[in-house]
């Protein structure tokens, strides 16, 4: 998945994404990036989150929707993340390991962060302080 989050020069936020699913996935299967609440979510009064790697466990969290109601709770965008994959790792318990899961969000004032199960999860920032910087998104295992 190639997820963006953004916020305009009028503070208002945007989100977009787009996938080729999962690799031999069934034939009609839906992935989490068409559903918005799973792989998409902006409310424009709070922040907007996005998520890549297994949609199933994404959808089973609702995570982006998750991710922008613990920022509306006042959860920085990197603690979001984080508590919204540790979700998907309570259920996965004996999985987890082997599951790829991120998010990655953008709150009102401008700060975002991002939170993955596994490491090599990174992002690009494009804004007035940071030209184009790749942050390497912290990881659960
Ligand atoms: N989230 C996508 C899906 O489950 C996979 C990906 O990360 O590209 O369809």
């Amino acid at each position: 998945t190639i997820g963006m989050v953004a916020l305009d020069a009028n503070g208002n936020l945007s989100g977009a994404c787009t996938t080729s699913g999962m690799a031999y996935k069934l034939h009609g299967r839906v992935g989490d990036s068409p559903i918005i609440g799973a792989g998409l979510y902006v409310d424009n009064e709070v922040g907007a989150a996005t998520s890549t790697g297994v949609g199933e466990e994404v959808i089973r969290v609702v995570g982006s929707f998750l991710v922008v109601e613990l920022m509306r709770q006042g959860y920085s965008p990197h603690e979001a993340c984080k508590e919204a994959v540790t979700r998907i790792v309570k259920k996965n318990r004996e999985r987890a390991k082997g599951l790829q899961v991120g998010f990655l969000a953008i709150n009102k004032k401008g700060e975002h962060g991002a939170y993955c199960l596994q490491k090599g999860f990174n992002y690009a920032v494009l804004s007035e302080k940071e030209n184009n910087v790749l942050i390497d998104g912290k990881h659960y295992f």
